[in-house]
């Protein structure tokens, strides 16, 4: 009988790592301390919670994380599958049905004949294969329980974005569009001028946060900054920020705004908006007061408020090696966000490679990394040769991608990217085809 891996943390991460187990013929326990206990952003049942906004961010092939998309997708993904299939509207970004997306990973899960689904908190590290996909939210038992596995974990803050009711808000004010588009656009737009954009921004820095506590080390993952502290670097940093108005023209005519506050929706229903880039440490009554002297917002009703939490991550630069497995205790596979990587879908494309290198140590056979002029093998190599002691968790960008042959420096930066796109997808096919036929 084969290997039987064990996959802690039905989230992103272990959901995706669990199914391309499964896909290659090797029984999979998947285990989930949900319902049993929430972390403190955690609140459904479902497998593969979106614990934040509901976005996949671009999907488009010029930019790294939509390339990262088209490859997940190859790879017959898991997550990537529920995501497209539970789309809304949101111009060129993969948004989700957050509802949906849940129900579908976790019918797909639930529904394999090799996954058994365990729904109890693992506090000490099963035998044999391991993935450890438990994100950015460890429990506590565990945490402790690896603690001398994993050295000194880092763990920084990064935020909720308030969540209101669409019918709440004022459309004599709001207008839809999106960005560089033509027509009626996806987002819900809040056009400031120059005073109503400092006047919340004063509000903003002079406002109530939530404290930190004693022992927490406020190391925010740059581009995931509360809007409050954006505010506290510069008047005008949120005007080139998650509030730029470039490209966004209100249909009715009129001044072109200062500023803009983008809300983005929320449920397949349009019911539920949330407003982009708006992560926050606010005390909730501060929330509520500030939002509502936006224009078009003095009404609005707050599903959600933002909130903070902890996260986190492990040095895998000295940890891991270059198939996600620790060094010390081969067998032991780390995937998602305490990999090290930042963002649902990154988190996914670990569980993704775990998945497929798990796989093959459980069949006995051999796989390389992939190349690293893909968006996987870029995400895996930056967790391989950063420097340790500076090691951030990071988004895919083709920053991390070697440069290619010949490129003149003067190519544009959209064309330079197309082409990293051509060549990642050109190399990744060969790869593709060694990791292993996929079952149904
Ligand atoms: C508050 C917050 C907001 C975020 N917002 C965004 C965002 O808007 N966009 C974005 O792209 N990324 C966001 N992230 C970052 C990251 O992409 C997500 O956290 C992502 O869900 C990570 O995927 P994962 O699979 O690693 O972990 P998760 O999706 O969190 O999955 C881990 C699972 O493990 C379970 N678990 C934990 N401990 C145990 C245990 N001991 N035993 C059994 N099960 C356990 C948890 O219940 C959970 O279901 C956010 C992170 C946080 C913390």
């Amino acid at each position: 009988m084969r290997e039987l891996v064990s996959v802690i943390g039905g989230g992103l991460a272990g959901c995706e790592a669990a199914w391309q187990l499964a896909r290659r013929g090797v029984r999979v326990r998947l285990y989930e301390m949900k319902p049993v206990r929430f972390s403190d952003a955690h609140t459904s049942e479902g497998l593969a919670e979106l614990v934040c906004s509901n976005s996949f961010r671009s999907d488009a092939e010029s930019n790294a994380i939509g390339l990262l998309h088209e490859e997940m997708r190859r790879l017959d993904s898991l997550i990537l599958g529920a995501a497209d299939a539970s789309r809304v509207p949101a111009g060129k970004a993969l948004a989700v049905d957050r509802v949906r997306f849940s129900e579908q990973v976790t019918e797909a899960v639930a529904g394999h004949a090799r996954i058994e689904i365990v729904r109890e908190e693992v506090s000490e590290l099963p035998e044999g294969l391991v993935v450890l996909a438990t994100g950015p939210l460890t429990s506590d038992a565990l945490a402790e329980a690896i603690r001398p596995l994993c050295g000194d974990s880092l763990y920084f803050y990064d935020s909720i974005s308030p969540t209101v009711y669409a019918d709440s808000l004022d459309y004599d004010v709001i207008f839809r569009a999106s960005r560089y588009e033509d027509g009626d656009g996806d987002y819900l737009n809040i056009p400031l001028s120059r005073e109503q954009y400092y006047a919340f921004v004063d509000e903003l820095v002079r406002a109530e946060k939530v404290p930190l506590h004693r022992f927490e080390k406020a190391i925010y993952f740059e581009a995931c900054l509360p809007i409050e502290v954006m505010a506290e670097r510069g008047r005008d940093t949120l005007a080139f920020g998650p509030m730029k108005p470039v490209g966004l023209r209100d249909p009715r005519g009129g001044q072109p705004p200062f500023a803009v506050v983008q809300l983005r929706q929320e449920d397949k229903t349009g019911t539920l908006y949330n407003a982009v880039g708006f992560q926050t440490k606010l005390r909730i009554g501060e929330q509520r007061r500030i939002f509502r002297k936006l224009p078009g917002m003095s009404g609005a009703v707050f599903a959600r408020y933002g909130s903070s939490h902890r996260n986190t991550f492990v040095r895998s630069p000295v940890l891991l090696d270059a198939e996600l497995q620790h060094r010390e205790r081969p067998g032991l596979y780390l995937a998602g966000q305490i990999a090290g990587v930042e963002g649902y879908v990154e988190s996914a494309a670990l569980g993704l490679l775990a998945g497929i290198f798990a796989a093959a140590r459980a069949r006995g056979e051999l796989v390389t990394a992939p190349p690293p002029t893909t968006a996987l093998g870029a995400l895996l190599a930056h967790l391989g040769r950063s420097n340790p002691e500076s090691f951030q968790p990071m988004n895919v960008n083709y920053g991390l991608f070697p440069p290619m042959d010949g490129q003149a420096k003067r190519t544009p930066k959209r064309e330079r990217n197309l082409r990293m796109s051509a060549r990642a997808l050109a190399d990744l096919t060969p790869w593709v085809e060694t990791v292993g036929a996929v079952l149904p």
